[in-house]
């Protein structure tokens, strides 16, 4: 037999009442009904007896109030050789429901139905404990049901009903600039928008509303509107100006090469039709065959270092030059072509050399009495900088890009640099809207010298 709690009280109720008063004629009998229903996990209060007499009442009982069932509690009253047993019945039900809840509204605005994301419930009840993981949901013709019985049948359920349609237009924002100017007669270039809907890809949807003139200096507005499939609409809109630009030079210059990127370069600047120079730096497995391409191309081959090793390079005059020498002999070795066109490692304005005071100022001087050019540049993609991505390596250079003057891009085709060549076919899409004039460097070309630091 269990004994619990409530039965030890029940004794203690009985104890109480061991009561006799001493009469010959002995009568024993129960108090309050022979027959109890208590609901489970409830105090069981005992009604009682009466007894006539002088002797202890011996009960017995097997009630556990936390087990649904029929019990019976045995009263046996002895005196002398006499024996008299009562019985009382208890019955313990269950008829009380789990408590089941849910997280959340019970009424849901939904695209279809299977975007509910269910929020969370939870079941407990009072004599099974904790159910939450027997909860069973159910589809019903207007959203789900959510069913827990206990282990006596009770049953307890709550409903969320969905609203199938979608009130929210979807979000349009623009790629690029609000405003941009471009030249009369250049291209028109699409940054493009973002958009996106509570309710699925609206990107298919995008109408593009335009009437620019690129041959007609003025103002005009670019409208992208964008629908769900509810029919929800939003646009947004953009402002081109078209405008007498005056003329806008771009030098592509392209460092470390040639390595495995340096073909897809090549491939859009021929596709593009455009010149560029390759600064030059030796890579056994890539050099040869590309550094071939790239001059019967029309590209400039200009020196940039055999080693890239700062260390070495600017250790003295003599150094820099065993190590320009080098390259330089590979490549008129290779193509037949002494280039006089160089880029310091690092640029002229470099700090990588600072273990070797002054260098940079004797090197910039000694190299032009040689009749070399120096090459730095006034525009940075910044594609060496950590984290550097195709967007920002465009969004860098296009910034950086100034109409009407004469502008040196330094970008990188050594390894790893997989994002210079992918956007670089967006930078001259986009530079073909104001007008850009392409050129490899020569030695008629601006130097844009920065100023040397060391
Ligand atoms: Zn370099």
């Amino acid at each position: 037999m269990k004994i619990t709690k409530k039965i030890i009280k029940l004794i203690i109720i009985i104890a109480i009442t061991l009561f006799n008063t001493g009469c010959s004629e002995k009568e024993f009998k129960l108090l309050g009904e022979s027959s109890i229903t208590i609901q489970a996990n409830s105090n069981y209060e005992e009604p009682g007896y009466f007894f006539e007499g002088n002797t202890e009442v011996d009960i017995q009982s097997s009630l556990n109030v936390e087990v649904p069932g029929t019990y019976t509690i045995t009263y046996t009253a002895k005196t002398g050789s006499k024996t008299k047993t009562l019985e009382r019945t208890i019955i313990v039900v269950d008829t009380i429901a789990p408590v089941l809840s849910l997280v959340g509204s019970l009424s849901k605005i939904l695209c279809n139905e299977n975007s509910f994301k269910e929020e969370g419930y939870s079941a407990v009840d009072n004599v099974d404990g904790e159910l939450s993981d027997k909860v069973i949901i159910t589809k019903t013709s207007s959203g789900i049901k959510y069913s827990i019985s206990d282990s006596s049948g009770n049953l307890s359920e709550i409903s969320r009903s969905f609203t199938i349609k979608d009130t929210q237009r979807p979000s349009i924002s623009l790629k690029g600039p609000s405003t941009v100017t471009m030249a009369k007669g250049g291209t028109y270039y699409e940054f493009g928008i973002n958009s996106s809907d509570n309710c699925g890809d609206v990107r298919k949807s995008l109408q593009v509303s335009k009437t620019i003139d690129p041959d007609i200096v003025g103002q005009y507005t670019v409208t992208y509107s964008v629908k769900d499939a509810s029919g929800n609409t939003n646009s947004i809109t953009r402002i081109v100006k078209v405008e007498d630009l005056p003329q806008t030079t771009v030098y592509l210059t392209f460092d470390d090469g040639p390595f495995s990127d340096t073909i897809s370069i090549l491939d859009t600047l021929k596709k593009y039709e455009v010149k560029a120079t390759f600064f030059i730096l030796y890579h056994r497995s890539y050099s040869g065959p590309v550094i071939l391409r790239e001059a019967a191309e029309g590209h400039t081959i200009g020196l940039h270092s055999w080693s890239h090793k700062y260390s070495s390079i600017y250790a003295s005059e003599t150094a820099y030059y065993y190590d320009l020498n080098a390259i330089s002999d590979y490549i008129f070795n290779l193509t037949g072509i002494r280039s006089t066109i160089i880029r310091f490692p690092g640029g002229s304005s470099n700090t990588v050399s600072w273990f070797n005071r002054g260098i940079m100022t004797t090197l910039t001087q000694s190299v032009q009495e040689k009749g070399y050019h120096y090459f730095d540049w006034n525009v940075s993609s910044g594609d060496t900088a950590y984290g550097n991505t195709e967007t920002s390596i465009f969004n860098n250079v296009i910034n950086g890009i100034k109409v009407g003057r004469a502008n040196c891009v330094l970008m990188h085709d050594g390894p790893n640099h997989k994002n210079s060549a992918l956007a670089l076919p967006h930078i001259i899409e986009y530079l073909k809207s104001i007008n850009a004039v392409y050129l490899p460097l020569s030695m008629d070309s601006p130097q844009f010298h920065q100023k040397v630091a060391n």
